[in-house]
């Protein structure tokens, strides 16, 4: 789910899902460096588990944070940055192939159908060749 979306002065648009909260054991401890991410708000306030298992991991982690025993990364945003589809949509464009793994460009959901129109339809099929394209032996 995007929670906002937003312009950056360079033209890239940012999708920002929500946020997340890290917390790690030290490479040493008998954690190896394992941890635990848990949901949050931008203020890094955990969101509360949704099921009894995320419960159990959160109620651990949060223990073993008070004895010390994992470190708190802190909160990280999570999101997305784009290019948009130069067809003005506004929507993140794919790379598109052909049936041999030839870049053809970049385009949106929107635009494909138009995109794709302008290249043969043959060339999106891939075929095996039984004779060696390249006598070289
Ligand atoms: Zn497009």
């Amino acid at each position: 789910m995007i929670l906002s979306k937003t312009t950056l002065p360079d033209g890239r648009i940012k999708e920002i899902y929500g946020w997340s909260h890290r917390y790690e054991y030290p490479k040493d401890s008998p954690g190896r460096g394992c941890g635990f991410v848990f949901g949050c708000d931008e203020q890094g306030n955990l969101l509360p588990p949704d099921n009894i298992h995320a419960q159990e991991s959160q109620r651990r982690c949060l223990a073993d944070l008070e004895a010390g025993r994992i470190e708190d990364k802190g909160t990280h945003e999570v999101s997305h940055v784009y290019y948009p589809c130069e067809c003005g949509s506004g929507e993140e464009p794919s790379p598109e192939y052909d049936g041999h793994g030839i870049y053809l460009g970049r385009c949106c959901f929107k635009c494909r159908k138009k995109f794709m129109s302008k290249f043969r339809s043959d060339i999106f099929t891939r075929y095996d060749c039984d004779e060696p394209i390249d006598e070289d032996y």
